[in-house]
This record gives C-alpha cells, structure tokens and sequence, in this order.
C-alpha cells in the first residue's frame, strides 16, 4: 500500500515563556514541518513568527558534534566522551580537593529542561556540597520571585492564561508583549475585539504592545512602585478595598498603607514622580478601581530593575487590597520571559531555592537532604549570577560549568564577564552551538548538547503548565542530552546509585516524589500526581498546572481567591517598600539611560533564531533607538553611527531615531554579540547593580553617554 504519512509530534517552543505547544512533522532528512498544536491550552494553535519559522532554524551547519578538548597550545582537539567525562570529573575534584567545595559553580539556563535543572542542582546542592547554582533566569523572573515570595509566601502565579480572555482590563507594567510574548497579546487583543475588554500598557517607551490599546502611561523609568503605590492609596482613600478578603487572608495592610502614603502623599506627588499628568493618573485610577475583572499583567521592565521586588510587590498589594485575585478574570499576572524558567525555579535552579520551592530554612535542608541521601548538603543560599561572576574574577570560584547560555553576552558587564571566565582553573560549557563568545572565553571543555528536537523532557510555562518537549529528531553524530552528561559525571564523582536514572522519565519521577515528599499542602509546588509516573505515562504526559497534588491530577488553574496562601499562618504578608529611585541616576557626563530588551523576531544570542532568513529580515543588523530631539542635541543622524559609553564599556550601533522613546533614553536589543556583529554587544554597556532581595540586575536604565563615530 502506500506509505504511511509522517506522524506529527506534539511538543513545546522552545523560545518564550507563553510555552506554545508545536506540532512537528519530520520530513526524514533531519528537518520538520512545524505547526501550532490546536490542543495545547497555551496557544490553542496559534505560533508567532519565531514559533512558526522553527523548521528553518534545525539544520547543523552551526552546531557542536563532539566533544572538544583545548590543548596546551590553544586550540581545540576532537576527543571521546570517556576522556570529556573524566576530565570534566578530574578537574572538579581537583579544585574540591585544593579549594573546597564552594570553589566549583554551575550557571545554568532557562533553555533547560527541567530534568536537566533537577540533576545539576541535585549534584551540586546535594553531592558535592556547594550552593552555588545560579541561571540566567536571574536576569529574567528573579524579581518575582522574590516578590511572589515576599508577599503570598511561595513563588506562585496565581492565575492562567484564560484570564486574559476573561479579564475586563488588563494592565501592561514594563511588557512589550506583542513581540515578546505575541500569541498571549493576540489573545488579549481578542479579548478586547470581541468582549469590549480594555487594556492600558505603563512603559516609558511606546512600542509595538502601546499602538492600539486603551491608554498608555509613558512613566519615567523606575517610577512604577510610586504609581502603584499611589492606587493603594487611592482605593483605600474610597473606600474601595475588600474589608472582608483583608481580615481574612492579608496581615501588615495598615503598614502598607501608611508606607504607600509616605510614597506617594498625593496625586501630585504620583504625577511629579512618574513625569505623567495628574488627570491620566486618575483616569487609570479610576478604570483600575472600576473594574472588578482587572489583570495586572508585567514582565522585564519591572523584573530587570534593582527595585524590581518593590515593584512586584506593589503590584501584588493592589491586588490583595481588593480581593482581585485567584478570581476568573483577575489576578496580578507575571509574563515570564524564557521557555522554562518557571521550571527551573521549581527545581532550585535559583541560588536562593533548593528544590521543589523549597529554600535554605533548617527543616527544608533536611528535608531535602532525606529525600536523596545526600552525603554533603550545601547549608546557605549561593551566589546569585552577578556575585557568582564576581567570585570568578576575584578567583573564589575557580571552576564552573556553564550549561545553555551565553553569559560573556547576557550578563553585565559583559566584557569583564569574558575575561574572567578566562581566568578559571577549569572552564566547562555544555552547548548546542560551535562558536559564540562564551565559547571565546575559551573553556578547558565543549560537551556538544543535545537541542531542541532532539531532546525530551518537560517545561514549565508561565500560568505553572507543564508541558512535554518531545524528540523528533535522533541525536546527531556525538551530541548528548544534558541529563546524561551531568548524570555521567556524577558517577564519575562516585555518586552512582543517586544518579542512576535510566531517562528523564525517571529524573521526572523522581522530581515528582520530591515535591509531595512531607508535603501535605503546606508547599505551593506539589506534583505528586506524577510521583512514580511510568515512562509510558510520561511519553503521554498531558500539559497539567501545578499543584497537581496525587488528589487532584487535573491540576490546579487559579489559587488564593479564599486565601490559603503558603506562609505559617495562612495569610498574605503586604511589605513595606523603598521610596523609589533608579539605581543610579544620569549625570553630565552620562545624560542618558540606557535601556536594552528584545526584538520581535529575534531570540536571545541569535544561535536559533539566527539562522532563519525570513527572521532575520524584520530586522537585520542592530541600532540604537534614540528621540530625534535627543539625535539632533548629540549630533546624531539616522543610520548613522555612534558609540555607547560608560564606565563599564562601549558598543557602536547604527542609530535609529524614534519619536517613541522618551527623550533622555536610548534602547538597544539584547540580541547580537561580538560573534554576531563585532561591536554590538550590549551587554558591555549595562551596569551591574542588583535589587537586595531577588539580586536581579538593572538592566533598564544604565546612565550612559553617546557620540557620533
Ligand atoms: Fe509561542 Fe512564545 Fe514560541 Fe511565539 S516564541 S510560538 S509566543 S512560545
């Protein structure tokens, strides 16, 4: 008869954190038709185009086959796993054996997957004894996490997706989501098309997201606590809080109160603050305070910021002042920003966290330390990405592995990220790709990764969905799945009875246990539905919000709308909140705030997205966004060059003018590097300073000069 056609696969995107579900159909010759998945709850079909233009970007032209050891004079030999493995094992002990175990570190990604995530943080927190693990996740949800944490007690998004179909309004704080989460902004948009729903977007700079919506409030950077800090006062001022849902579920109101009141005293002083005029204030006021089906929706403009946990928090108040939460339709919402950087949180993949949301107190380390026997457990919170790049350079790290990212792009300060990872005793990085410019820095070791397609496991999204990413491609030439290689040197490490697993169905099922193990509902992230899942229930996994406690195996959609929020007492803590202020401020010397973010078709360093020409043509070559007004004072002409300074480095970008941006800033995209365009690495220009609780770099306004080249 004939052939049987090809059978589509479901998995997951693997770009954003919206965590669309893919049909992918292989077409036999290592590529694969790529569709929307119409069952996946999280995109119900729909792809942007970074989803929809995937099958362009499988080819290997670019890709890592086997291991690579560098030799004494600098260049790079091909080598076996055998000799990768234990020169990877060797080199850690050595630097446990001379320097302890806090000098070894692994920085990990939001590119994992969560079995990877569970098995490095298992091995580091658990086996060799350090905590320190940290992930770029640090860079993109760490502030609400430590907000979320603050506030409900646990790392919890209350609400899910079908909210913003439901919701009434919904607010947009410091999010571009129509290019950086496009197929929720197309459901929001429907939403208003066809519900009336309305929506205001609060950005310093008008985008894409701003074009067509409600209102938009074109705040001055840094001024969003002051904004939502003057709604408390607003709605209390009215009377306009839920008495009831206060008593019962929220204890410090009256402190918040009086902190917001020390904030923002006025409407006045809210306009003087955020440079907005008082009667768009109050209209926002109004509509917010009007509307019981709101959704506070935000993402990097209030997590990359050193008062980013302020600003969750703010947020999250306003919402438990009037009961708006857990409800259909209302909720604060955070947009996370990579495909698993929910999953890695719930693995421990933040240096804070040790595994399954548990964290540093006593009671969880032995806990932890019950559940997997571990000889050696880290006893204290990590270093968190930044201070772990500074211990690299003063040489208290002297060995990390890095796993599916590129810091010598994506941190701060980035050219001083490059040099100090030249520095290491022993320098580990497990890729998919053959050149970037971490890769530059030149590890002792390259372990070729397995990528998208070819590996198999689970993510999480940002309404807490599980969702399998599954094969669909085998494994070319030597690349390896990044379980298997941490789970090898694990062994080699003499760790192999808690390293056995035979896959990530085991990893899975063991992460599973670990999250209903003495839990009882005291602990937000409960799995236990999928304790002991077969690997034949694993391969058919269907997409689950967490807590899927062994009670409730369809999941959990919204939580909080009666309370039950994961602190001793039950009830919801408001915090106090700093007075708000830029990290730092502009000078004469540098007049202008630097503010870095994504593109629509573009994704992270280029390594994927990169390699698909109908991508790359929405924007080919990188650019500095600035005001004319701005151009025409530093003598700047469109297309032109100029170069961005400040004290922590340079890059020279074409110049774009844009009437969108806010006079006395400049935007530039996150994405090029010094292997993608020699000059526009980004991230040499971005200062440094972290928010105290989440440790989150600011990365939106670093005070910087600009000059024609
Ligand atoms: Fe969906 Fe995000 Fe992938 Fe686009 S990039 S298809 S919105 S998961």
């Amino acid at each position: 008869g004939p052939p049987m056609p090809p059978a589509a696969i479901r998995t997951t995107c693997p770009y954003c954190g919206v965590g669309c579900g893919v049909l992918a159909t292989p077409d036999g010759r290592g590529g694969a038709a790529i569709a929307g998945d119409p069952s996946h709850p999280a995109n119900l079909g729909r792809l942007c185009s970074k989803g929809a233009a995937l099958g362009e970007t499988l080819g290997l032209g670019s890709r890592v086959l086997h291991p690579l050891r560098r030799t004494a004079s600098g260049s790079y030999e091909r080598i076996g796993w055998e000799a990768a493995l234990d020169a990877v094992a060797d080199g850690l002990k050595s630097v446990i054996a001379t320097h302890g175990p806090d000098a070894v570190a692994f920085y990990l990604s939001g590119q994992l997957l969560t079995e990877d995530y569970y098995l490095a943080n298992k091995l580091m927190k658990g086996f060799i004894g350090s905590p320190h693990v940290d992930t770029n996740s640090r860079l993109c949800m760490a502030s609400t996490v430590a907000g979320q944490r603050r506030v409900f007690g646990s790392d919890t998004v209350p609400g899910s997706y079908e909210d913003l179909d439901s919701a009434d309004l919904i607010v947009l704080v410091g999010s571009n989501a129509a290019w950086c989460h496009p197929v929720l902004f197309r459901r929001m948009q429907q939403n208003r098309a066809q519900r009336g729903a309305r929506i205001v977007v609060i950005d310093p700079r008008a985008t894409a997201t701003s074009e067509d919506v409600d209102q938009v409030l074109r705040l001055a950077p840094g001024s969003d606590t002051l904004l939502f800090a003057g709604l408390l006062v607003h709605l209390a001022d009215r009377g306009l809080t839920d008495a009831d849902y206060l008593a019962r579920h929220v204890e410090g109101y009256e402190a918040a109160l009086t902190n917001a009141r020390e904030i923002a005293p006025s409407l006045e002083a809210v306009a003087r603050g955020t440079g907005l005029d008082a009667t768009e204030i109050a209209a926002f006021y109004a509509l917010w305070s009007e509307t019981p089906a709101v959704v506070t929706a935000w993402s990097q403009g209030v997590n990359q910021s050193a008062q980013g946990t302020d600003k969750v928090a703010a947020i999250l108040h306003c919402h438990l002042a009037t009961g708006r939460i857990g409800k259909p339709g209302c909720g604060p919402f955070s947009l996370t920003g990579q495909p698993n950087a929910m999953g890695g949180r719930e693995v421990g993949g933040l240096a804070n966290m040790l595994a399954a949301h548990m964290g540093y107190a006593p009671t969880e380390i032995d806990r932890v330390q019950r559940f997997w026997k571990a000889p050696r457990m880290a006893q204290s919170e990590g270093l968190k990405a930044v201070a772990m790049m500074e211990a690299v350079e003063a040489g208290r790290i002297r060995a990390l592995w890095v796993m599916a990212t590129n810091p010598a792009v994506s941190l701060p300060r980035a050219d001083r990220v490059r040099a100090a990872l030249g520095s290491l005793d022993l320098f580990v990085v497990s890729e998919n790709v053959l050149s970037n410019d971490t890769l530059a820095a030149r590890p002792h070791l390259i372990l070729p990764a397995a990528a998208w397609g070819e590996k198999d496991g689970t993510v999480t999204n940002s309404e807490r969905r599980i969702s399998r990413q599954r094969a669909f491609l085998s494994l070319p030439s030597e690349v390896k799945p990044d379980w298997w290689i941490i789970a090898q040197v694990a062994q080699r490490l003499g760790f192999a009875d808690a390293f056995a697993h035979a896959g990530p169905a085991a990893i899975y099922a063991e992460h599973a246990a670990l999250s209903a193990f003495e839990n009882e509902g005291r602990r937000d992230f409960d799995i236990g539905a999928h304790a002991g899942l077969t690997k034949h229930a694993y391969d058919a996994l269907q997409p689950v919000q967490w807590p899927a406690p062994a009670a409730r195996p369809l999941g959990t959609p919204r939580l909080f709308a009666e309370g039950g929020f994961f602190t001793a007492n039950g009830r919801a803590r408001m915090v106090p909140l700093a007075a708000p202020a830029l990290a730092s401020a502009a000078s004469e010397a540098l007049p202008l705030l630097l503010n870095t973010g994504r593109l629509r078709d573009h994704w992270h360093t280029l390594t994927r997205t990169g390699l698909s020409p109908r991508l790359s043509a929405h924007c080919a070559e990188p650019s500095v966004q600035i005001h004319p007004e701005d151009a025409r004072r530093y003598g700047l002409t469109e297309a032109g060059f100029a170069r961005i300074a400040n004290d922590h480095g340079s890059v020279v970008l074409k110049v774009a003018l844009d009437p969108g941006m806010t006079r006395g800033s400049l935007f530039a995209p996150i994405h090029w590097s010094a292997e993608t365009a020699s000059h526009a690495r980004i991230g040499a220009a971005v200062q440094a300073m972290c928010d105290p609780w989440s440790g989150q770099p600011e990365m939106k306004a670093t005070p910087s000069s600009i000059e024609q080249v």
